[in-house]
């Protein structure tokens, strides 16, 4: 059941399709935003290219197929990914290929742990506000109550009243990490409840906006009564996912084509743009553009006639947050049956997370039964400048011995590990700048987890739901109806609450 505040876009208005008259779009990228776009432009009857760059799809929540030291194959992916229970858009977009729900699988908790040993759940709580901050608060090691007087109530009750977009200029001007000094929560707590939410922006606090941290704060605690639980993928995301979408739109029509890079986009030609791909061409009507961060740069670079001087200017502004690493051990012998399939980790010097796939995934878990070993992945965000890769690997390995000490006596079977930095960095004061899905040309549009979108959405929900919006963009210009989309309630969610929020702050 859907949190029954969750709000309704409705679908813009239009024929149901076209109808002789379908133009030619090209997505470039196909990571989530650029599926999402693909998939309801093709369904509505316009011709789809995905060009790709990849030799898969998924972009950052992709996978390809590996050969193992001990000769099975397996699926080694960019990291493991958390589906929420308010990715309403991006579920939307799954249920075509998965309408019976099978493709996710639910984790019972997504506990957080601390070096110094306290253990943080967010299981048990109540799904409504404030009784679900109230019980975290009473139940959480990490918060004492002696504590609570040096809290400043007024910066604190600012989180029950964050409104989307207008919480952009309340905070977007001062970073998290001086935000989260404003509250003043206990030391402990900053690393647990607050580090884990800006550490999943893959940054610092000290170098991500206020706002980021707050909208976050308001989609996954305290503005959805959805909480803070989540599904995984039950079987790697090319075999459960993306793969089931690539047929989905092969028989709506599309054109998939994975390994194909986007190397300039050029006005003219026999239609609106000529998109180049290494020696060939697509001429298209319409161009979405769903491509990463380094990805969108280089493509606007090369691409001197795309937009106008100040937008332009603006993607050339866009940043990625720094380096991280996921390492996936195939180890010999198994953790203990009680590591749950996630557990999110503070205090650590790199070390934020450590998932165990054979508790949840049925490729590394037929692996597991196999061999009597176990599937751990062990991710490390915002790594700092100073630490080369090796040093990262050798790092994390040893902080999971830690977390994890059964793992001392395991051999290494084999390990992949992908160090990369193409996450979008959302710094102070950069809201204002950020590429919007429309641009100065109506039918260029950009999709994706970079894209400012006045909806309280992040990360694979920012993309599914910016690929929507882009086609919903796109199809309105030819008057042929969108979708609607969902999202959790754009302000918060209890009115006294958020009347007393505003009282103190005029205070
Ligand atoms: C380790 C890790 C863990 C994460 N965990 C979570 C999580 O638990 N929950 C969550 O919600 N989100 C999580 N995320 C974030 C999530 O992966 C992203 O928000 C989401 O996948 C972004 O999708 P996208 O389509 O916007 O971009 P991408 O997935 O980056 O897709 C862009 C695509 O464009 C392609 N491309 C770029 N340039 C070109 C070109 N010139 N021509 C053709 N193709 C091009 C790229 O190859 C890529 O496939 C995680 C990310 C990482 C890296």
């Amino acid at each position: 059941m859907r949190d029954p505040r969750a709000v309704r876009i409705p679908a813009p208005p239009g024929r149901a399709r076209f109808d002789g008259d379908a133009p030619a779009v090209v997505v470039v990228g196909g990571g989530i935003a650029g599926l999402a776009a693909a998939t309801l432009l093709a369904e509505r009857g316009a011709q789809v290219v995905v060009c790709e760059r990849e030799n898969y799809l998924g972009g950052r929540a992709g996978g390809w197929s590996t050969r193992l030291a001990d000769g099975s194959e397996a699926t080694m992916t960019r990291g493991f990914h958390a589906f929420f229970r308010q990715y309403y858009n991006l579920r939307a977009l799954l249920k075509r290929v998965d309408p019976a729900g099978r493709a996710l699988t639910p984790l019972p908790d997504y506990p957080l742990q601390h070096a110094s040993g306290h253990r943080d759940t967010f299981a048990t709580l109540p799904t409504a506000v404030p009784w679900n901050a109230l019980a975290f608060l009473r139940s959480s090691p990490t918060f004492r109550w002696r504590d609570l007087p040096d809290v400043n109530a007024r910066a604190a009750l600012s989180l029950l009243d964050v409104a989307v977009p207008r919480v952009y200029e309340e905070l977007d001007g001062i970073d998290a990490a001086t935000y989260l000094e404003r509250i003043r929560f206990p030391e402990a707590a900053h690393a647990l409840a607050f580090e884990v939410f800006s550490r999943s922006f893959f940054a610092h606090p000290t170098q991500m906006s206020a706002a980021e941290l707050a909208v976050m704060f308001h989609i996954y605690f305290l503005g959805s009564s959805e909480g803070l639980l989540f599904d995984v993928a039950a079987d790697p995301f090319p075999h459960g996912l993306w793969e089931p979408l690539r047929r989905h739109l092969s028989l709506l029509g599309a054109t998939v084509c994975t390994g194909t890079e986007v190397t300039g986009i050029r006005p003219g030609g026999r239609k609106r743009f000529e998109v180049g791909v290494g020696e060939g061409a697509f001429d298209a009507d319409a161009v979405v553009l769903a491509a990463d961060v380094p990805g969108l740069r280089a493509l606007v670079h090369e691409s001197p006639d795309l937009g106008d001087a100040a937008w332009r200017e603006q993607v050339g502004e866009l940043r990625t947050a720094p380096r991280f690493l996921v390492s996936r051990y195939w180890l010999d012998t198994p953790v203990d049956a009680d590591r749950p399939g996630f557990l999110g980790t503070g205090g650590h010097d790199l070390l934020d997370n450590v998932s165990v796939l054979d508790h949840y995934e049925h490729e590394a878990r037929a692996w597991a039964a196999r061999t009597g070993g176990s599937v751990v992945e062990l991710h490390g965000y915002a790594l700092p400048s100073d630490v080369d890769e090796r040093d990262a690997r050798s790092r994390l390995w040893h902080q999971l011995t830690e977390v994890y000490p059964e793992t001392k006596r395991a051999e290494v079977v084999d390990e992949r590990h992908e160090l990369r930095a193409d996450c979008p960095l959302f710094p102070a004061g950069g809201h204002s700048r950020r590429p919007t899905v429309t641009t100065p040309d109506e039918f260029l549009v950009v999709a994706g987890d970079l894209v400012r979108v006045d909806l309280p959405v992040a990360l694979m929900e920012r993309a599914a739901t910016t690929g929507f919006t882009a086609a919903n963009h796109l199809l309105s210009r030819w008057g042929v109806a969108g979708t609607e989309l969902w999202t959790v309630p754009t302000e918060g969610r209890v009115p006294l609450l958020r009347s007393a929020a505003r009282r103190w702050r005029t205070l």
